[in-house]
């Protein structure tokens, strides 16, 4: 499949951690993939928007030194190292809260069973599968997305990726990952559901299935000593299908694998479908809850502890055909777009999630189009890909504005998002770091 950045990208996998720093002479790499960064950069920015939410500032120059914002000042200063964004709108990095960057292409996309390139990961080498993913994380940074939260990762790869892409030897986005989806044996996407022969189960054996108390512990323990900087709970979806099923998880299965991640400093991301199990991990204090749409029992719980909401809208409305062919007959997209808005209404934080995966890498940017068309208005589109996503990390103080201290990560666009979100669909300067990614 070929992107709109003309890059030729396969199914692929991979992410990162908190710290990402610049390039700096003790990488292990001898031949990093971008230089350092120079000791001082001066940014003039035409319009800036700093914190999104706040007012909009003319002719800022932003002092970037060490991969960091050191100071931004009025008008425009001058210096060893200038970038000249004066007829640009400038902006934070946005933060994409929900990625696979090795979920499917659009070939596997296009046959409708997630069993199946989920299997395939497993099967795949993954030195083929980290050689594909290359050139989708370069893809998810000319896209204007500087950090992403990656939330399933059958290939396994995405802790490699992450630290590689923290030390600079390979140029992507920051990452907050969890390789496996928690759910309880016998839930969606469980060895159960591939339709092998049994002697193959235990190759596509997901990490994160797990019954009962302890096991669940022990599962979730073990993950975050893998390298999980998040976790991702997987609700089944069977709850929806099968009228007869209120819910597959055990409560004290939910809560087990909730508490577990908290005692160990760890989010929550809890992949919702029916009413029942989404409320019962919102009960054990799940953090964001991922999808929808979401009834509104549902928002008026999450307004009550204080979760997070990514809707993702854009995959539900580029899935629906799929949807429909395998016979879901409800509107599932309309639902989701005014259970967004009335989450958004409520005072439930709104967050950045493309689903992103390589099929629809393209449309990575259209969460801003669709959060928008739900009736948000466009400063709230924007806030939920920056100040939203970065509280929602517990990563305020690194990313999410642009102010002193913070990581220099930096987007500029050619129109005002304000009055037109679709210019956000075209980035034309990326900074991560203090490294220009995009010119
Ligand atoms: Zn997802």
């Amino acid at each position: 499949m070929r992107l709109k950045h003309g890059l030729l990208v396969a199914p692929l996998a991979l992410f990162s951690a908190m710290a990402a720093m610049p390039v700096t002479a003790q990488s292990p790499n001898p031949a990093p993939v971008a230089a350092a960064p120079p000791q001082r950069t001066i940014i003039h920015a035409g319009t800036l928007i700093a914190e999104p939410g706040k007012p909009p500032r003319q002719r800022q120059s932003i002092i970037v030194e060490g991969g960091v914002i050191k100071d931004i000042v009025d008008g425009f200063v001058d210096g060893p190292v200038v970038i000249d964004l004066s007829n640009r709108y400038v902006l934070p990095g946005f933060i994409d809260m929900h990625a696979h960057v090795t979920g499917p292409s659009e070939s596997e996309l296009g046959d409708g069973d997630p069993a199946f390139w989920v299997a395939r990961r497993h099967l795949i080498r993954q030195s083929r599968i980290t050689l594909d993913t290359l050139p989708v994380l370069r893809a998810v940074l000319s896209n204007g997305f500087t950090t992403i939260r990656g939330l399933f990762d059958p290939a396994s790869i995405s802790y490699d990726l992450r630290d590689a892409i923290a030390r600079g030897e390979v140029d992507g986005p920051r990452m907050i990952v969890s390789e496996p989806q928690f759910m309880v044996a016998g839930g969606d996407l469980d060895t159960a559901s591939f339709k092998l022969r049994e002697p193959l189960e235990p190759i596509v054996k997901n990490r994160g299935s797990c019954a009962g108390v302890e096991d669940c512990r022990r599962a979730v323990r073990e993950e975050i000593k893998r390298g999980a900087d998040v976790i991702k709970l997987r609700t089944a979806d069977l709850a929806m299908s099968d009228p007869r099923i209120r819910a597959v998880e055990y409560p004290e299965e939910v809560r087990a694998i909730i508490e577990t991640a908290h005692r160990l400093g760890r989010k929550v991301a809890v992949h919702s479908a029916a009413t029942a199990p989404t409320l019962q991990a919102l009960e054990a204090g799940a953090d964001t809850i991922e999808h929808g749409p979401i009834e509104d029992s549902v928002v008026a719980m999450m307004k009550k502890t204080g979760a997070a909401y990514t809707p993702t809208l854009i995959v539900v409305q580029r899935l629906m055909p799929l949807l429909r062919k395998s016979g879901i007959t409800r509107d599932l997209y309309g639902e989701a777009r005014a259970s967004a808005l009335k989450a958004y209404r409520l005072g439930v934080p709104i967050l950045y999630g493309s689903d992103f995966m390589p099929a629809l890498a393209a449309s990575q940017s259209g969460e801003f189009r669709e959060l928008v068309g739900a009736g948000l208005p466009p400063v709230e589109a924007i806030r939920a890909a920056t100040v939203n996503a970065a509280k929602a990390l517990d990563m305020s103080d690194k990313v999410g504005s642009i102010a002193p201290g913070k990581f220099a990560d930096i987007v500029a666009v050619d129109g005002d998002p304000l009055a037109d979100i679709t210019v956000l669909e075209k980035v034309g300067f990326v900074m991560k770091d203090g490294r220009v990614m995009k010119r």
